[in-house]
């Protein structure tokens, strides 16, 4: 029997109405939300090193305009194609209504493989892309604001700004069109760590519930745990360095040239050096080699963290899966297929759509910052402090006591911009987490985390439509 081609979009759509099932919304509502909006698929020529001239195929998607602007990252993959980009802006929609972040959905991708590619002719491919999104009115602070996404980084965010600058001359408000930007060019500090360190937050406060955790027949608390990481790019780097640091061991990487393992722990910054030097996560030091990157996905672990593409524990080798936890810090690497063996096998899967919002909930700060025009904690850090000295002075005069030197220090600290960006992703990170625990266990039908946490985002974008007034 014939199989039919995987449709990225179609698992969305799936996922979604198994939720609106557990809501009374009119089906045309459900029926607008699910829809993209808007979708504008364009080709326009680069000139390469050698002479050469090359057709690029490139994607916006505006999935939702609820709320504006539209908000979602860019995608620089030979992958990329339309059914992926729209699955992608959907997804974006759901993430910023579970996290309360005030944006529609978009993503943007171009199918291109940046590592076939010169600097000079990725930054020439990345300014021609913003130059067809400024034409058609696709990019701009309160229309549709890009980020970083696989493949795509600090630099390219940077070569956005500086394009749709230059063509908005006296645009007040232009470092606002795209987030992810460097420090220098108007980025927020902590934007870089945010999706990881959203995924560690969201797992350790799912580790930290005694119920949930009896069920999956796990102590409470990530320390101990052991934990997997597939992709060694930003999001899977910072996930593996932030459950380190809290005390779980990682126990096997993956790249997709191959795995490697050890039972006693990996340290990702050390794994991330050797790759740069060598051009291969393999032959680590100490671990064992496994050959194909996917065998990492079904060792045995407490942890499983897919970090880098859509469909990669599918009905096939969901089966096999021996992971108690799947914290989903891609975009869809889990398929529905999956999700129904999970159900069967106990696996709790924590869904991407919430778990990997730590990156637009602090590109939300940083846009906020950039309509602001001044750096978090300028304004109060020095006015904190010195009121924080003045009333520790006065507690030790009081006591004829002295604080020591370490708890000093913590006690006047005034809040900094990264201060402040981590507690607002713990914050929303928290928040999420409970809130969606609390639709799956107060509606006893609703078979898993995903279905929940879509319960929720259609509780919002719908109420957000019918408050708009377009649905009487
Ligand atoms: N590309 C990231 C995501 O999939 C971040 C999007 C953003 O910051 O707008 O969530």
């Amino acid at each position: 029997m014939s199989q039919q081609p995987y449709s990225f979009f179609h698992s969305v759509e799936r996922s979604f109405d198994k939720a609106a099932a557990f809501t009374n919304f009119d089906p045309g509502i459900l029926e607008q939300i699910k829809a993209c909006n808007s979708v504008y698929q364009m080709r326009f020529p680069v000139k390469l090193d050698n002479g050469n001239i090359e057709v690029i195929e490139a994607y916006r998607v505006q999935h939702s305009q609820h709320k504006s602007p539209c908000k979602g990252g860019i995608r620089f993959s030979d992958e990329v194609n339309q059914d992926e980009v729209m699955a992608l802006a959907s997804l974006m929609t759901y993430k910023c209504a579970i996290v309360n972040v005030p944006f529609g959905g978009a993503k943007g991708g171009i199918k291109i493989n940046p590592r076939k590619y010169s600097t000079y002719e990725l930054e020439k491919i990345t300014r021609r892309y913003t130059a067809e999104l400024v034409k058609k009115n696709f990019i701009g602070p309160g229309i549709d604001v890009p980020a970083p996404d696989y493949g795509t980084g600090e630099r390219e965010m940077s070569w956005i700004v500086d394009t749709y600058a230059s063509l908005k001359p006296g645009e007040i408000d232009a470092a606002g069109c795209v987030t992810g930007k460097p420090i220098t060019q108007g980025g927020v500090r902590g934007r870089k760590e945010a999706t990881g360190l959203g995924v560690f937050f969201g797992i350790r406060e799912v580790c930290n519930m005694a119920d949930v955790m009896e069920k999956q027949g796990l102590t409470i608390g990530v320390e101990g745990k052991t934990v997997i990481v597939q992709g060694l790019g930003n999001v899977g780097y910072h996930s593996a360095k932030f459950f380190r640091e809290a005390g779980a061991k990682v126990v096997a990487l993956a790249e997709y040239e191959g795995a490697i393992y050890n039972a006693h722990g990996l340290n990702e910054e050390e794994v991330f050096q050797h790759r740069k030097a060598t051009g291969s996560i393999l032959n680590f030091p100490g671990a064992t080699n496994l050959a194909k990157n996917t065998d990492a996905l079904e060792l045995e672990c407490d942890i499983l963290i897919p970090a880098a593409l859509e469909n990669v524990i599918n009905g096939e080798n969901a089966p096999r899966v021996k992971a108690k936890i799947i914290g989903e810090a891609a975009n869809g690497p889990c398929t529905p297929e999956a999700d129904e063996i999970f159900i069967q096998k106990g696996i709790l899967c924590v869904p991407d759509m919430y778990l990997n919002a730590g990156g637009v909930t602090v590109s939300y700060f940083e846009w906020l910052k950039n309509l602001s025009h001044v750096r978090y904690g300028r304004m109060e850090k020095r006015f904190t402090e010195n009121m924080n000295t003045t009333i520790l002075g006065q507690i030790e005069s009081l006591t004829g006591k002295t604080v020591n030197e370490t708890d000093r220090k913590l006690i006047q600290h005034g809040a900094e911009e990264i201060d402040l960006v981590h507690s607002g992703l713990e914050e929303t990170m928290i928040a999420a987490t409970r809130e969606i625990v609390h639709i799956w266990k107060s509606n006893p039908g609703i078979p898993d985390m995903r279905t929940a946490a879509y319960v929720s985002a259609i509780n919002k974008v719908a109420t957000s439509y019918a408050e708009l007034g377009i649905f009487p």
